[in-house]
């Protein structure tokens, strides 16, 4: 018997254990509404594996899209990260909020079309710039929600690269793309000939950490600030603004050259994995949201810290945000489902602003030296002294 002619979730899951001899007696557990996954989110589905979801909050938000005051869902079994965060939402929310700006780089597709020589190469590169408004229409007619924004061209010999970036209003859109994609590759096909090697050429760049998604940017860019003044960093923080600016230099920069590291931060993939797992973000889009820097200074005796997100994939339609758990999570936020792109926006100013307060904290606890005990003590480990 293969898995493949088992229909039902339940069979699945017997068929497995009988197979392995292991009870799977909590995947079993889930909410009857969420068998629905099997249909458009999960093959070969047995159950579910249940996340603890915390919230930290609420948090004050200067944005655009986000205004007013949101509790943020964390989806982790990491402890002290909700504690964590929740501390930094109290410090930034007590000194006025977090200023938050979005836009809208595009999400990207980036297929690799193969041609004859060299000076073929360039021939399809002129034809792919005179030709970009044709291109633009192909993409739109595959989709309501899309359209084409622009695309970068690379030649290495007999390879084309071609990153196309599209806008996809409130999805983040990487099914969109690569159907539009490959419209446009049949076209280019049809018309003069040359061959699509791959529609995913890793130009895009999906799913794995990149300098051309860092400058360029993928998905929502988004940058958030907060000023925080020394009595604030003082009771909430313990510690003071000189340390927290002098471990964010260090850590931040020093350290992440040291390290090759595309991540100038302290940790923004810990509250981008908890809010993704929560809002049913694509979670393999975590690395991506670990290209980064968080940014501090000195003002006057108070903290200024800033961070710059310029890579986050994000939706509040399609993939997993229908889920019923996941759409209640974004219900929360008030961005649930499609309003002319603007719900995404707004999910991606929330998760900018939580971002700054996961990392405000974590720097004043590493400056304050308070990080290992942290951690013991809400992990449930003895304290020790
Ligand atoms: P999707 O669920 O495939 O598509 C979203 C659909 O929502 C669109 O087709 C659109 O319909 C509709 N829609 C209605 N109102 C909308 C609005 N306001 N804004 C945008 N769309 C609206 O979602 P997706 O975001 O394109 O893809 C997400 C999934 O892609 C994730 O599950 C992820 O795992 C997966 N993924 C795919 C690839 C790949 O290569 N295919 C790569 C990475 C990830 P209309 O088009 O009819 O307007």
């Amino acid at each position: 018997m293969s898995l493949k002619n088992i229909k039902t979730i339940g069979e699945r899951r017997k068929f497995l254990e009988k197979e392995t001899g292991v009870t799977l007696e909590h995947i079993s557990v889930f909410p009857d509404n969420l068998k629905i996954a099997s249909e458009k989110n999960c093959e070969n589905m047995i159950g579910a594996v249940q996340i603890p979801l915390g919230v930290a909050g609420p948090i004050k938000i200067r944005g655009n899209y986000a205004r007013g005051e949101f509790y943020l869902p964390l989806a982790t079994h990491e402890a002290a990260l909700v504690a964590s965060v929740n501390r930094g939402c109290k410090a930034v929310t007590l000194s006025g909020g977090v200023n938050v700006v979005v836009e809208n780089a595009g999400i990207t597709r980036g297929p690799v079309f193969q041609t004859k020589s060299l000076k073929d190469s360039h021939e399809f590169k002129d034809w792919l710039e005179k030709n970009f408004p044709r291109l633009a229409e192909i993409a739109q007619s595959t989709s309501s929600h899309l359209s084409l924004l622009k695309q970068k061209i690379s030649i290495i010999g007999k390879n084309v690269f071609v990153r196309f970036s599209f806008d996809t209003s409130d999805a983040m859109g990487m099914n969109m793309a690569t159907y539009a994609t490959d419209k446009i590759a049949s076209y280019i096909r049809q018309e003069i000939k040359v061959e699509c090697l791959s529609l995913a050429g890793n130009f895009d760049l999906d799913k794995k950490p990149s300098y051309l998604n860092f400058s360029e940017g993928r998905g929502k860019k988004v940058w958030a600030e907060a000023v925080l003044s020394p009595q604030t960093v003082r009771e909430v923080l313990k510690t003071t603004p000189e340390k927290i600016h002098k471990l964010a230099v260090t850590k931040c920069y020093l350290g992440s050259i040291m390290s090759g590291s595309l991540g100038f931060n302290a940790h923004f993939t810990n509250m981008i994995a908890a809010i993704f797992l929560a809002t049913g973000q694509d979670a393999a889009h975590v690395v991506e949201g670990s290209l980064g820097i968080t940014a501090t200074d000195m003002s006057g005796g108070s903290l200024y810290i800033s961070i710059y997100l310029p890579d986050l994939p994000v939706g509040t339609i399609g993939g997993g945000t229908g889920l019923p758990a996941q759409s209640e999570a974004l219900r929360l936020l008030g961005v649930y489902g499609g309003r002319d792109g603007k719900n995404s926006m707004k999910l991606a100013e929330i998760i900018g602003a939580g971002v700054l307060a996961g990392e405000l904290s974590l720097l004043a606890s590493l400056a304050q030296g308070s990080l290992a005990q942290a951690h013991r003590k809400l992990s449930g480990h003895i304290k020790y002294e």
